[in-house]
């Protein structure tokens, strides 16, 4: 269709005025003076914009007698180096968990921030914070659906707290986290705590499996933290399952070193149980940093989410958090203090020293 701009087609004008290369077939604009029609990001001088009409297909330009621009080539394929750049910027907006800024973005894109946000609205349809926003409530709905504790969900999803995923996935969800995910089942968890060189140490486990070890001093404290990571669930004292792995564990406390080949039942997101799975896999007495394991699961920006994956790492010992330091070679932050995760480091350390 023939579109005269009578000065109110402000998306075409803009997109023509900042060059901005488009997809195929959204539009062509012709220059009635020249008689030749260009692509929005044609490099050649702006068109005085009362001489400009827009067709939406180049055969339509062609048909009303324009010729095609011989420096934007508006009838072959757009550049597909643009093309490539909004994809690797939504598909960073589709697997980082730290959700990238618009100057990241930009700067990748090696355009000005203005720009590559026009740009990536005329293809994708949304501003890269509207798209990122779509991602974190899909992201937090499948968690839920397949089980996350909701803290786990909102954070697993990139929300960078509650409040911020009631607001902003509350619409989405048409309720609120906790709500939906209320609607699963029940399940039950046994428990028990016992004594270790570390302090105490709870343990708990569902019938599948080992979900939880907890270090600390103090058995309410414990408990606690038991139930805001399984708010939902039924929690039991001294249950078989969870008294038969204690004394596993209590061992493991001593020497760290020593594999867990028990049934485990940990629940995450894809990105978390990913993360678990790589620190599974640091040999002992070795260790890594934030940024190699984030290189190791194939997300090498996502430095910080490992780390928030690490924290959230619900059987200490087991998943050796322990094992991963700072990139600067400080040890880095521990759920259960700093003070064990040395103690931890060190026992492997030893052991290896012997062996
Ligand atoms: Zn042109």
């Amino acid at each position: 269709m023939r579109v005269v701009d009578s000065g109110q087609d402000d998306v075409r004008w803009r997109a023509v005025v900042d060059r901005l290369p488009m997809p195929d077939q959204v539009f062509v604009y012709a220059v009635t003076t020249t008689r030749v029609y260009c692509r929005p990001g044609c490099p050649s001088r702006r068109p005085n914009r009362a001489n400009v009409v827009y067709f939406d297909r180049p055969e339509e330009a062609r048909a009303a007698g324009f010729r095609a621009c011989l420096r934007c080539r508006p009838d072959e394929p757009a550049d597909t180096g643009v093309a490539r750049c909004v994809e690797r910027a939504r598909r960073r907006l589709d697997t980082d968990e730290a959700e990238p800024t618009l100057s990241e973005l930009a700067a990748e894109a090696g355009l000005s921030p203005g720009h590559f946000q026009r740009l990536f609205k005329a293809w994708v349809g949304v501003s890269p914070k509207g798209y990122a926003r779509a991602v974190r409530a899909t992201r937090l709905r499948t968690a839920l659906e397949e089980g996350a504790t909701v803290t786990e969900a909102i954070y697993g999803a990139g929300y960078g707290g509650p409040a911020r995923a009631h607001g902003e996935a509350g619409a989405a969800l048409g309720m609120s986290p906790s709500a939906y995910r209320k609607g699963g089942a029940g399940e039950v968890i046994d428990y028990t705590m016992g004594d270790c060189v570390l302090g105490r140490v709870l343990v708990a486990a569902t019938p599948r499996g080992l979900c939880a070890v907890f270090l600390g001093d103090d058995d309410a404290a414990l408990y606690d933290s038991l139930r805001a990571r399984f708010p939902r669930a039924d929690v039991r004292p001294d249950g078989d399952s969870a008294r038969a792995v204690l004394p596993t564990v209590q061992t493991l406390a001593a020497e760290p070193g020593r594999p867990f080949d028990g049934p485990l039942d940990v629940r995450g997101t894809a990105f978390q149980l990913k993360v678990w799975d790589a620190l599974r896999r640091i040999p002992p007495g070795e260790t890594r940093t934030y940024g190699t394991i984030a290189g190791d699961i194939g997300q090498p920006t996502a430095a910080r989410a490992v780390a928030r994956a690490c924290a959230d790492n619900p059987v200490a010992m087991v998943v050796p958090c322990h094992r991963v330091l700072r990139g600067d070679g400080c040890p880095g932050g521990y759920r259960w203090g700093t003070a064990r995760k040395l103690a931890l480091l060190e026992a492997e350390q030893d052991s290896q020293d012997q062996g």
